[in-house]
C-alpha cells in the first residue's frame, strides 16, 4: 500500500541524488543565457524543484481560484503528476483533477474511481513533477494560430487574446506539452500565462504565493542577480522535451529520467 509518508522519504532519496540518472540531466550554455541579459526589459522563466514538491496540489488550487477556471470543472492551467517507479521497472503515473485535493494515499489513480494498489516494498521511487505552459520561445502554438489570437510578448510570454480567439483548437493540437484546453464558459483556447497580470506588477504568480514548499519559483532571466536565474546559470537544470525544439522557459530542478 502506498502512503504519502513513503512517498515523500522516496523523494527525499532523490534529494539525495541516488535516484537521478546524470544521463537524464543536461547542462544548458552559460553563453546562451548570457546573451539574454544584454536585452532589455524582463525575460520572464520558471523554476521547479521536484525535489521540494509534496504533492498537496495548493498550486492547482490557486491557480483555478486566481484565473477563472472553473473549480470543479476537469481541466487546469497546471497540474502536478505524481511518478511511481516500481521495481518491475514499470512507471505508474497519475494526476486526478490535475491533482487539485492531492492524491489518493491507497494507490495509483487509473480512473472512472479505481485506484491501483502498490505495496511500499514494491516502490523502487516515487515524486511529484509540477507541469504548466513552458512559454516556449520558439511556441508552435502560436505558429498555427490562423487569427493571431496567441502570441508572444517581448518579454517571453505566450499570451491567448480572448476576443480574437475562434475557437479552433489548431493551438491545443500543436502544442507537444498537452498544456492548452478549451476553456469550458468562454469556449476559447486555454493555458498558463504565468499569471502575467501579476507578474507584470511585481507580484509572484499564484501557483508561487500557493506553495509552502518552494517547489515552484519564477525569475527574470535579464537580471543576473535574480535568484532563479543564478540557480539555471549555476546548476544542472532540465527542460521538457527539449527534442522538439520548442526551446521551453520553464526549467527543471531534479528531474528524473522516467518524467515525459
Ligand atoms: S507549452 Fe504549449 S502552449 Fe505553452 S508556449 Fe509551448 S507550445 Fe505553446
Ligand atoms: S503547492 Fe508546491 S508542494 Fe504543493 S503540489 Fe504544488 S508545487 Fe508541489
Amino acid at each position: 500500500m502506498i502512503t504519502r509518508r513513503s512517498f515523500c522519504k522516496k523523494s527525499l532519496l532523490i534529494a539525495g541524488g541516488l535516484a537521478v540518472p546524470l544521463a537524464a540531466l543536461e547542462l544548458f550554455d552559460p553563453r546562451k543565457l548570457l546573451a539574454e541579459k544584454d536585452q532589455k526589459g524582463p525575460r520572464w522563466v520558471f523554476l521547479v524543484d521536484t525535489r521540494k514538491c509534496v504533492g498537496c496540489g495548493f498550486c492547482v488550487k490557486g491557480c483555478k481560484v486566481e484565473n477563472e477556471v472553473p473549480y470543479d470543472a476537469n481541466v487546469t492551467r497546471t497540474w502536478v503528476e505524481r511518478y511511481v517507479v516500481t521495481k518491475d521497472g514499470k512507471t505508474h503515473i497519475d494526476s486526478p483533477k490535475g491533482a487539485r485535493d492531492g492524491f489518493p494515499e491507497k494507490g495509483i489513480d487509473i480512473g472512472h474511481g479505481k485506484l491501483e494498489e502498490i505495496r511500499d516494498e514494491e516502490i523502487e521511487k516515487a515524486f511529484f513533477v509540477p507541469k504548466l505552459c513552458n512559454q516556449c520561445d520558439n511556441p508552435p502554438c502560436v505558429q498555427v494560430c490562423p487569427v493571431g489570437a496567441t502570441y508572444q510578448t517581448a518579454d517571453g510570454v505566450v499570451l491567448v487574446d480572448r476576443k480574437w480567439c475562434i475557437g479552433c483548437g489548431y493551438c491545443i493540437m500543436g502544442c507537444p506539452y498537452g498544456v492548452r484546453f478549451f476553456h469550458p464558459v468562454y469556449h476559447v483556447a486555454e493555458k498558463c500565462n504565468f499569471c502575467y497580470h501579476r507578474i507584470t506588477k511585481g507580484m509572484q504568480t499564484a501557483c508561487v504565493d500557493s506553495c509552502a514548499f518552494g517547489a515552484r519559483r519564477v525569475g527574470n532571466l535579464r537580471d543576473p542577480e535574480d535568484p532563479v536565474t543564478k540557480v539555471i546559470m549555476t546548476e544542472r537544470v532540465n527542460v521538457l522535451k527539449e527534442e522538439y525544439g520548442t526551446k521551453p522557459q520553464v526549467f527543471y530542478l531534479g528531474l528524473s529520467k522516467e518524467v515525459k
